[in-house]
């Protein structure tokens, strides 16, 4: 048997038609970039999330780097965010000529330590965010508490958590603003690149509109200088076509979860706990291993794909070198990103080839004992 990382095929296959019939439309209107499509797009994520507005863009980093503008962040100023995470949210920071502030992670649902989030903020600090990794919420109640304390603005790195919910209430609507990815491995995806930002402040939406789209007021007067990053038509039908099978999928997902957590409960791995008061909607299914290098390298002889998320904390990578931070800055984050070990997660994964990865990686890890 192989067991690809992911295999997006069998949800195509379940929703071609409507995609197929929302491409056939956006090309029938030559709506191709901004339009209707995007429009409706906006108005359905916003209500699903439960925000006033979305705002369709190119991609889950330009979502997170025009909701920082939007915030008013530029130089001199601090963001803080998870050291534990992908190096989209630090450039998106960097982008705006902030600098990006880490905070270690919790070793148990790897998401920011709420305890060093407050050592981290100084008379520079204006933003944290939170990234809900792997798509488990972070533990918002007292994030929100500690930015209340210090007049901080929260801005979510909700691209692994469409739909994921914290006691409750959808990722996304507990910040002053929210980035997605619609990535199309993410677990709502675009066919291509897409992302948005979602929020309840209409000045937000009004600059982020302005900076998406080269800071244009009307035809042509510019008012500040802007970026191309608006979000494609088809992007907006495609994704438009599958979020109403968002949650389904999100719950195939949690199912498949389980199932892996019962196949591998006796064996030398640690298999990932999601935190009270959440629904983990399982973006990622990450299992720590000893000698994950040689684990990952024998699971791929008998053809089971994994992935590493990730091997390289943004601190420790050569485009972040410039920062400072050696080896030793963030231990629990250091040692988690050599021992993580993704396995394939996808809505369609079969209960068989869950079954054969738990069988290679007993054959290779052994039981506990
Ligand atoms: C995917 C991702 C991003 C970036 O999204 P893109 O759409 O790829 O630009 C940002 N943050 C996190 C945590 C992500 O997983």
């Amino acid at each position: 048997m192989k067991v690809p990382f992911v295999d997006l095929k069998a949800q195509h296959a379940a929703i071609r038609n409507q995609v197929d019939s929302a491409i056939a439309s956006v090309i029938g209107d030559t709506a191709f970039v901004g339009g209707k499509y995007v429009d409706e797009f906006e108005k359905n994520y916003a209500s699903y999330c439960g925000t006033k507005y979305a705002v369709g863009v190119s991609s889950g980093t330009s979502a997170l780097q025009l909701a920082l503008l939007a915030m008013g962040v530029g130089p001199g100023d601090e963001v803080i965010t998870a050291a534990n995470t992908f190096i989209a949210t630090a450039e998106a920071i960097s982008h705006t000529g902030a600098t990006p502030v880490f905070v270690d992670m919790d070793p148990v649902t790897f998401n920011i330590d709420v305890a060093g989030i407050e050592k981290a903020i100084t008379d520079k600090t204006k933003v944290i965010i939170p990234v809900h990794l792997y798509g488990q919420p972070a533990d918002m109640d007292p994030i929100l508490e500690i930015a209340a304390k210090h007049s901080l603005l929260v801005l979510e790195d909700a691209a692994q958590a469409q739909g994921a919910r914290y006691k409750g209430k959808r990722c996304g609507c507990f910040g002053q603003a929210a980035a997605f990815s619609f990535y199309p491995a993410k677990n709502l995806g675009a066919y291509g690149d897409a992302g948005a930002i979602v929020t309840d402040d209409a000045a937000y939406v009004e600059t982020i509109r302005l900076y998406m789209n080269h800071g244009r007021r009307s035809a042509h007067d510019h008012a500040v200088i802007g970026f191309n990053e608006r979000l494609d038509g088809l992007q907006g039908a495609i994704l438009n076509a599958k979020l109403g099978a968002l949650d389904e999928w999100n719950k195939m997902r949690r199912d498949a979860a389980g199932r892996y957590n019962d196949l591998l409960a006796g064996l030398n791995v640690q298999t990932p706990k999601a935190g009270a008061d959440v629904e983990h909607i399982y973006h990622l299914y990450v299992v720590r291993v000893r000698d994950r290098d040689a684990v990952r390298s024998a699971l791929g002889e008998k053809d089971v794909a994994s992935g590493i998320h990730y091997p390289v904390p943004v601190h420790l990578l050569d485009a972040y070198k410039g920062l400072g931070l050696g080896k030793g800055s963030f231990p629990v984050t250091e040692q988690a990103a050599g021992d993580i070990l993704t396995l394939p997660m996808f809505p369609h994964i079969s209960a068989e080839q869950q079954q054969y990865v738990a069988e290679c990686l007993a054959e290779i890890v052994g039981k506990k004992g």
